[in-house]
């Protein structure tokens, strides 16, 4: 077992003075560089760095971040939630490294989505069907892992925006979020 206990520690974002969520960080007594390439293997398409080295990438809509002495989870409702979610993370580091031997270490590194990157990608008509006022707002929403591109009907639905969907997919897929069902 690699991390056997964290320190939590848990803040507003200075940010943004106005939410309420918290930004949770759980302090760790090892190293956990050398299990981060193997986590960048099992997550699909999480954001790795190895200069820090880091790895980021969303769960239940939240950002997580796994570094050499600290993991991390954004936006959470309260110490419940964000002890439940570095609990998870926990779980799933120490079981990518005892499952080690079985995983080809991953180091390419992806560059984070970029919401103008989707929004050029989505049909650009702020039809507002999302329930989003702007294609933009969809698009800002679903890089932080708040809505899926499942969301955007008319991009599946309408032979025109084929290639757009296509397109949206791969860079999707390659992040590791969630695509709709081909
Ligand atoms: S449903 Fe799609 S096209 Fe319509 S506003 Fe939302 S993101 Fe834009």
């Amino acid at each position: 077992m690699l991390v056997r206990k964290y320190s939590l520690r848990l803040y507003r974002p200075k940010c943004n003075v106005d939410t309420e969520k918290l930004n949770a960080f759980g302090l760790v007594s090892v190293d956990l560089s050398p299990v981060i390439p193997y986590l960048n293997a099992v997550i699909r398409g999480g954001v790795y760095s190895s200069l820090v080295p880091s790895l980021t990438f969303y769960h239940e809509g939240h950002m997580m971040t796994v570094q050499a002495r600290q993991i991390g989870a954004a936006a959470c409702a309260d110490e419940a939630e964000a002890r439940r979610l570095l609990d998870w993370l926990v779980e799933l580091i120490n079981d990518t490294w005892h499952r080690r031997d079985q995983i080809q270490p991953r180091y390419e590194e992806v560059p984070p989505l970029k919401p103008l990157e989707v929004y050029k990608l989505l049909p650009a008509t702020n039809c507002r069907q999302c329930g989003e006022p702007t294609c933009l707002s969809f698009a800002t929403k679903l890089v932080a892992g708040q809505r899926t591109a499942a969301d955007c009907t008319p991009l599946w639905a309408e032979d025109r925006y084929r290639e757009k969907a296509q397109a949206l997919t791969e860079e999707l897929m390659r992040r590791g979020y969630e695509v709709p069902a081909a």
